[in-house]
């Protein structure tokens, strides 16, 4: 089975608790307003990988890792492959597995097959479409509408995060691409933008969005 894969970068500290492995999916359908991965939207557009391919990388960082933080665009919609990579990881890893998706708990369990598979298999959702006008201070949430829940035992020692927040000063990752473009990691606070456009340009510097195709 393959998987489209926008990006993977490891270490990243600030999607999910410990040091973590992140994939981000490519192809999301939803759409949501003030989405802050436009370019992971399209489908064909990410690199592809077998299954097999993926787990490879993740084995190898295995016994230094906390866990695998699944993004996106849309891990829902890419949910078979994904099911067989988190069977892998539950099968031959200790790792946790954590998904942030916009379907919310109870739409994932009105969904398909796959789709229940792959929740079988998570230990830590964030859950629900991001939605600008309720972009808050949720620790690992994009908005307050969306909630972490922990699904499973092994994620029961995360309890202290469900309720947590962000304190003022939020860590953000920069990562260059290999065609040049640069990724924030991380859930920026809602005037972020604003207040880094402005700081950089007056460095002069002029930064241009992704944009929705
Ligand atoms: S579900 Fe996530 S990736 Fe998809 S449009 Fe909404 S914020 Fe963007």
């Amino acid at each position: 089975m393959r998987l489209y894969i926008g990006r993977i970068c490891y270490p990243v500290t600030n999607l999910g608790p410990g040091k973590r492995f992140v994939l981000w999916v490519q192809g999301c359908s939803r759409r949501c307003p003030g989405c802050m991965s436009p370019e992971l939207l399209v489908p064909d557009r990410g690199l592809q990988y077998s299954v097999r391919e993926v787990f490879t990388e993740i084995q190898k960082i295995a016994l230094v890792c906390g866990g695998v933080t699944i993004s996106g665009g849309e891990p829902f919609e890419q949910a078979g492959p994904l099911a067989e990579l988190c069977s892998l990881i539950k099968n031959f890893t200790n790792l946790d597995i954590m998904i942030y998706s916009g379907y919310t708990i109870n739409e994932i369990m009105a969904g398909t097959y796959d789709m229940n598979l792959l929740l079988s298999k998570t230990d830590i959702i964030v859950d629900g479409s991001y939605r600008r006008e309720l972009s808050g201070r949720k620790l690992w949430r994009g908005s307050d509408n969306q909630n972490l829940y922990l699904l499973t035992p092994h994620a029961q020692k995360y309890r202290q995060y469900v309720n947590a927040e962000y304190s003022a000063n939020r860590q953000l990752l920069f990562q260059m691409t290999s065609d040049g473009q640069i990724v924030i990691i991380g859930i920026p606070a809602r005037d972020f933008f604003m207040k880094f456009n402005s700081s950089v340009e007056k460095r002069g510097i002029k930064l241009k969005r992704a944009e929705w195709v």
